[in-house]
């Protein structure tokens, strides 16, 4: 695509951000709209495999993430009651080199400011909350709710589960409540008063699991993330507070490894864990969707956040390879649908790495070494 090409991203989230911070990098211009007002130090963690290694390494922050987060020696699954181990993938410097890049545990926020670090001032234009778009020639009108509307020539909609962009123009796509609440809490170790605890364990029970890891290499914060049956939510509910003890309550009959971890959280935070059902349909004229807005998954492979910033490598590599956004377009979506469905499909089922489990594909995916010019 021409360089000269107005490219405006909605959502400035995982996937939205890494999108600008590469397509700057080759010389476009790009602007970010975001609804929000500023940046919000959400209490939660993410787990990120070597193929977003080799996407900060591209853009340039590679150092700063891994300084950000912390490497975990192993993630380890143990089973819920007696705490046996069921699978412990290590990681270490043999792994890093077959990967290509570091697994990295970090707190949300810090990788925020990593990411936004890469990108000029004004790149993001916060209080944007896009409302509709309308046709402008060849061009997309943007229109926001503070007034504003924006002309671009390709429009990104990177604005998550909820997207707007996707529902103005594809359509209205529901919601899917899984069924299941999450628990998040962060809190400092200190709290945890010496309690024994790996870099990364996720605890799998009959029906329901925990993952608890450190956040920095200090190993100095702490994130606990519960998933537990509850039929009394929808979609729509809202994300509330629970005490410390219904935490404690909701993993009573876990092995005192976890619960005493959950002993030292202070406050957690509940939301529903919902989807939208598998659909193909990810562009139309000048609109792409990217990351959670055109498939969010369920997240028990812990690779949703992945998805969106290896679409963004992929969305970056195929603009700069063709000359229309059809095209473009065509050979993003070859590529990343087929890897997103397998994705999605492993998420439903709840079972990545409870055993030992062939990792390769996952992990170590280079997103860069794709052949483009072939997916077309
Ligand atoms: C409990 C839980 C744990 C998870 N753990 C992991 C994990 O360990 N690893 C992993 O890879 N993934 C994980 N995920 C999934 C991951 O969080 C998401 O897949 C990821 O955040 C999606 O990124 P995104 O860029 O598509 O959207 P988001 O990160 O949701 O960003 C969307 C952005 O768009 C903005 N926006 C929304 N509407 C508008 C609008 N109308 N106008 C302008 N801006 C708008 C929002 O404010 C936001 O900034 C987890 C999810 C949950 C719920």
């Amino acid at each position: 695509m021409d360089r000269e090409a107005r490219i405006a991203i909605v959502g400035a989230g995982l996937g939205g951000l890494c999108l600008a911070g590469l397509l700057q990098r080759q010389g476009y211009r790009v602007t970010v709209f975001e609804q929000a007002s500023q940046f919000h130090r959400i209490g939660a963690g993410i787990v990120l495999g070597a193929s977003i290694a080799r996407v900060m390494r591209r853009i340039g922050i590679e150092a700063p993430y891994v300084a950000s987060g912390i490497k975990p020696d192993a993630f380890v699954s143990r089973k819920w009651d007696t705490g046996e181990v069921l699978n412990e993938l290590r990681f270490d410097a043999e792994t890093e080199a077959e990967f290509g890049g570091p697994f990295v545990n970090i707190h949300r926020a810090d990788l925020h400011d990593v990411l936004r670090s890469a990108l000029p001032d004004g790149t993001i234009r916060f209080e944007h909350a896009l409302t509709g778009v309308e046709p402008a020639g060849t061009a997309v009108r943007l229109v926001f709710a503070n007034g504003h509307t924006e002309e671009a020539d390709i429009v990104v909609g990177a604005d998550g589960i909820r997207s707007s962009l996707r529902d103005a123009v594809f359509g209205r796509r529901e919601l899917r409540y899984t069924g299941r609440i999450a628990q998040r809490a962060v809190f400092p170790a200190s709290r945890a008063n010496g309690m024994f605890m790996r870099d990364c364990t996720k605890w799998w029970g009959p029906d329901r699991h925990a993952l608890a890891y450190y956040m920095t290499s200090r190993r100095d914060e702490i994130y606990v993330m519960g998933a537990t049956p509850d039929p009394n939510w929808t979609a729509d509910s809202e994300p509330s507070l629970w005490t410390h003890d219904q935490f404690l309550d909701a993993f009573a009959s876990f092995h005192p490894d976890l619960t005493g971890l959950i002993e030292a959280a202070e406050e957690v935070q509940i939301l529903p864990i919902c989807d939208i059902a598998r659909n193909d349909t990810w562009s139309q004229d000048a609109v792409v969707l990217l990351g959670d807005a055109c498939h969010a998954v369920r997240p028990f492979m812990a690779a949703g956040g992945s998805m969106a910033i290896e679409d963004a490598a992929i969305l970056s590599l195929a603009l700069a390879a063709y000359d229309t956004p059809q095209r473009a377009f065509a050979a993003y979506e070859r590529i990343r649908i087929p890897r997103v469905g397998e994705i999605q499909r492993i998420s439903e089922e709840n079972s990545w790495l409870k055993h030992p489990t062939d990792t390769g594909w996952f992990f170590g995916y280079d997103p860069f070494a794709e052949d483009l010019k072939r997916a077309a």
